[in-house]
């Protein structure tokens, strides 16, 4: 367990005497994602960094969108978001999960889940709180934490190969030794990224466990609820027991209907929850995404059809790249969900990846970026939510590296 940072999943670090950013964020600098793509348009490289589709969301959703600019849905949608992507999202939790969310104050839309996790973080956590999270992480979490003055408490996924499948796992005594009397919240990413594990029952137990015996909030996101691959499913803590009453649960279109930049995401929680996450939201963005929450709302409730054929392409798309890479003699971590596969290097990853533009055209993430201590230094995530010709290319462009 790390109690501290050792390197945010950023880079551009500057003396506190140059810079007039506050102390807290210092550090920071520009996001791994935002850095590596500009690097792959530099190097005319193919991106298998920054998760992004490079297809576009469904035909209707698309269409939806744009009648509703038409249309003058152009202003202002309700601080909430509109009630008919509200009650969308609660048919939706209701359908896949049996969980039964109001429209009208347990549900609220956010500018993507990145809001939603810096605004249930800002509501829930006062100065030197803690929240405890698994590492490898995602980036915008020790941002949001740290915009609230309070401290992360980090567990480490670690791979666990067996005979039936790879994948990771952690120790439930470190789960438990990391809370203090100061934890707030476990904030859990479920399928995970940049690993592609999907908890299963027994792990989510054990957290809702935790969170139960320490009277926790879980600030539960679930962006790739939909992208699960093998016939799994995705379980949202909220439907253990006990804990719908502490869970904020958060959902984003972006993955489930290949939109990343349309930013809508959202929270489902209880009335007190959901208030408060409102009430940090509305002063961070207010309201966003007019003209997109109307063809959100439709989409979901059209949405198995489409959920089955994201879930199979890149179900497809994952073999084909795990496949390719293991044939190039890399050792493959197969994800359960997401958008992304991890090799592990044995051997310092951040330096292979700063050289694989230049050596191959192809620009990969070094895992090292999402984690606090050096657990992660040979592993790189490859994401393979590109065209099948894409992650072809880029198999054929690695075939001169050595693993
Ligand atoms: N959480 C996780 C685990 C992510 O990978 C991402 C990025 N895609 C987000 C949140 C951010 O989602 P959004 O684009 O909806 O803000
Ligand atoms: N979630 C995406 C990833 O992990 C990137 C989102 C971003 O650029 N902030 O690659």
């Amino acid at each position: 367990m790390t109690t501290s940072g050792r390197s945010p999943a950023s880079s551009g670090e500057q003396p506190a005497s140059s810079t007039p950013l506050v102390a807290r964020m210092q550090g920071f600098g520009t996001t791994i994602f935002a850095e590596m793509s500009a690097l792959a348009l530099a190097t005319g490289s193919i991106n298998l960094g920054q998760g992004f589709p490079d297809t576009d969301g469904p035909e209707d959703l698309l269409v939806d969108a744009i009648s509703a600019i038409r249309a003058g849905q152009n202003q202002y949608p309700p601080g909430l978001g509109i009630l008919e992507l509200r009650e969308a999202i609660a048919d939706h939790h209701r359908r896949c999960y049996g969980l039964a969310y109001d429209p009208a104050s347990e549900v609220l839309v956010t500018a993507g889940a990145t809001e939603a996790v810096a605004a249930a973080v800002l509501a829930l956590a006062d100065r030197d709180d803690e929240i405890v999270m698994f590492e490898p992480y995602y980036d915008s979490y020790a941002a949001a934490i740290a915009l609230a003055g309070a401290r992360r408490r980090v567990v480490t996924l670690r791979r666990v190969p067996n005979a039936r499948a790879d994948g990771w796992s952690f120790d439930p005594g470190e789960l438990y030794a990391a809370v203090t009397d100061r934890t707030k919240a476990v904030l859990l990413n479920t399928p995970h990224n940049p690993t592609g594990k999907v908890f299963g029952a027994a792990e989510l137990e054990v957290v809702a466990g935790l969170a139960r015996q320490h009277d926790l909030y879980v600030i539960a996101d679930e962006v790739y609820e939909h992208l699960v691959f093998d016939g799994r499913r995705h379980i949202p803590i909220a439907s253990l027991p006990g804990m719908r009453e502490r869970t904020i649960m958060i959902g984003s279109a972006g993955k489930s209907f290949s939109v990343t930049g349309w930013k809508i995401g959202w929270v489902a929680a209880p009335p007190e929850l959901t208030k408060a996450v409102r009430t940090v939201k509305q002063f961070l963005t207010y309201v966003n995404g007019a003209p997109f929450q109307p063809a959100i709302a439709r989409a979901l409730a059209a949405q198995p059809p489409h959920h089955e054929a994201v879930r199979q392409r890149l179900q497809a798309q994952r073999d084909q790249l795990c496949a390719g890479l293991a044939e190039l003699g890399f050792d493959v971590v197969r994800p359960e969900g997401t958008y992304f596969a991890t090799v592990d290097l044995h051997r310092d990853a951040v330096e292979f990846c700063r050289e694989l533009p230049g050596t191959a055209g192809v620009v990969a993430i070094p895992s090292s970026v999402f984690y606090d201590s050096k657990a992660g230094d040979t592993y790189v995530r490859f994401a393979f939510c590109k065209r099948p010709e894409v992650i072809g290319e880029a198999l054929d462009r690695l075939k001169g590296v050595s693993p």
